[in-house]
């Protein structure tokens, strides 16, 4: 077996692509202002290009890569290597991503969702090293997920499953912006917990907040609430728990489903840290199956930023 691989995550920002070895390690690695490129074509030049510097520079042909493995931000048709659309990069419809980098490299590429390879990076190489069965979460603007069955990826019959996001919270809840009501993300995503603690402050709740933002609500950020928490601000407090509440309630229903050895959180906001990981853990206990729930260990994730990469890459070894 090809001891390498180039793993790429495209992102809305940025395309990060890396040369990776068959243990995970990250060899060689570059970056690229995706909306600098104001066409896919120029885009699909330029990360082309930048896979031969990357080799190159490793003194590595085509020749020595198992295959090129791509993680992009939305809906894929894994066998057929066909994205359906991106959320928010403009201009990606029902491209035939795998066809068209096939052709210009010559060798195997694969494509997948993003956070998909994040939960085969981090099963494979990070938190969930060694972990037969788990289940990824990212916590940010959405949340996402990916499930690890035996080793590998489960993506469901159109590779959608994961969407641990839109699983529902409550029968009758607030609309999400999936066309659904009551998803979990309606009431964990990064705008919404902002919203609600606004709401709390505008009411005339006392908090540390205010000064941290020298009165600026409109700079509140969950990173701000987060740091209002580690001092102790009881507003702050409140808010990660409640959001781990609702975190752990919907993981009950996945752990009961799946009965996973771990649960791996990532994600701008698992920076928050123990409160909100304690809430999680404390809702599973009480929510979940005493057999399945105290079989899984949930942890944070591990490799950052590059668990895209690394997964990318993942899907050839
Ligand atoms: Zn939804």
């Amino acid at each position: 077996m090809k001891k390498y691989a180039i793993g790429i995550d495209l992102g809305g920002t940025y395309t990060k692509l890396a040369l990776v070895d068959k243990s995970g390690r990250i060899r060689c690695r570059a970056k690229l202002p995706t909306s600098a490129y104001k066409t896919k074509e120029a885009l699909l030049t330029a990360i082309v290009a930048e896979i031969g510097a990357v080799l190159k520079e490793s003194r590595l042909t085509l020749k020595d890569l198992a295959g090129v493995g791509i993680g992009v931000p939305g809906l894929v048709a894994f066998e057929r290597g066909l994205v359906y659309y991106l959320t928010n990069v403009p201009g990606w419809k029902n491209v035939a991503l795998k066809k068209i980098l096939e052709a210009k490299l010559k060798v195997p590429v694969l494509v997948d969702n993003d956070v998909n390879l994040m939960a085969l990076g981090e099963s494979r190489f990070g938190a969930g090293k060694g972990a037969r069965n788990a289940v990824c979460i990212t916590l940010g603007t959405g949340v996402g997920g990916g499930i690890i069955i035996d080793g590998g990826l489960y993506r469901g019959t159109s590779s959608a499953a994961g969407e641990v996001g839109h699983m529902p919270l409550k029968e009758e809840g607030l609309k999400c912006n999936c066309g659904s009501t009551g998803c979990l993300e309606r009431y964990v995503g990064n705008r919404y917990i902002v919203d609600e603690i606004k709401d709390k402050i505008k009411s005339g709740r006392a908090t540390k907040i205010r000064e941290l933002l020298r009165g600026d609500l409109s700079l509140l950020t969950p990173e701000v609430i987060s740091a209002a928490a580690k001092r102790k601000d009881a507003l702050a407090i409140e808010c990660w728990r409640r959001v781990g509440g609702r975190i752990g309630v919907t993981l009950s229903g996945v752990i009961n489903l799946l009965n996973p050895e771990k649960i791996i959180i990532g994600g701008g906001m698992a920076e928050a840290g123990e409160v909100l990981f304690k809430a999680i853990r404390d809702t599973v206990k009480e929510r979940a199956l005493p057999v399945s729930g105290n079989a899984v260990k949930i942890v944070k994730a591990r490799l950052g930023n590059d668990a895209g990469i690394v997964g990318a890459a993942a899907l050839f070894f």
